[in-house]
């Protein structure tokens, strides 16, 4: 069983997420202000934050950002859910520093298997070194990247 924190202002994509994670043998834990998010994320000590890039006050972006540099939580996964893919918005979602990226509306296999594979670590190849992705900002995807077919 995870600790689980959802960063999510939609109430059906929370009671969503709640209950598959919750069919998973998680502990979900929803937080619909992003403004409360870190302080949340502080006492939940989540082992994973789901978190919304659609959101009012504090961006999913922006979110991501202050988790990673957050001294206590600078360590845990993100996966980030989105309605919008955008071209670019993936290497941006990733650069920020999540691990993971589920578009909405969420498959719900994927999401469950994306979840799994990050509180495993199994993703670890694909954890990035958000500077390394420092450079994204500028241009499209680079060599080997998803996306850019939409011309
Ligand atoms: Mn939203």
């Amino acid at each position: 069983m995870a600790k689980i924190l959802i960063v999510e202002d939609n109430a059906l994509n929370i009671k969503l997420f709640c209950d598959l994670l919750a069919a998973h043998g998680h502990q979900p834990e929803a937080v619909t202000d992003s403004r409360n998010a870190i302080d949340a994320a502080r006492s939940f000590s989540p082992d994973l934050v789901i978190t919304d890039i659609q959101l009012p006050h504090v961006s999913g972006l922006d979110l991501i950002r202050l988790i990673r540099k957050d001294e206590e939580l600078s360590s845990v996964p993100i996966m980030a859910v989105t309605a919008y893919s955008a071209r670019g918005d993936e290497e941006r979602i990733r650069a920020a520093g999540a691990q993971a990226y589920v578009s909405k509306p969420i498959s719900v296999v994927r999401f469950a298997e994306t979840v799994d594979e990050l509180l495993k670590g199994d993703d670890a190849a694909e954890i990035d070194n958000p500077e390394s992705q420092a450079n994204e900002a500028d241009d499209g995807p680079g060599p080997g990247e998803t996306g850019g077919e939409e011309d």
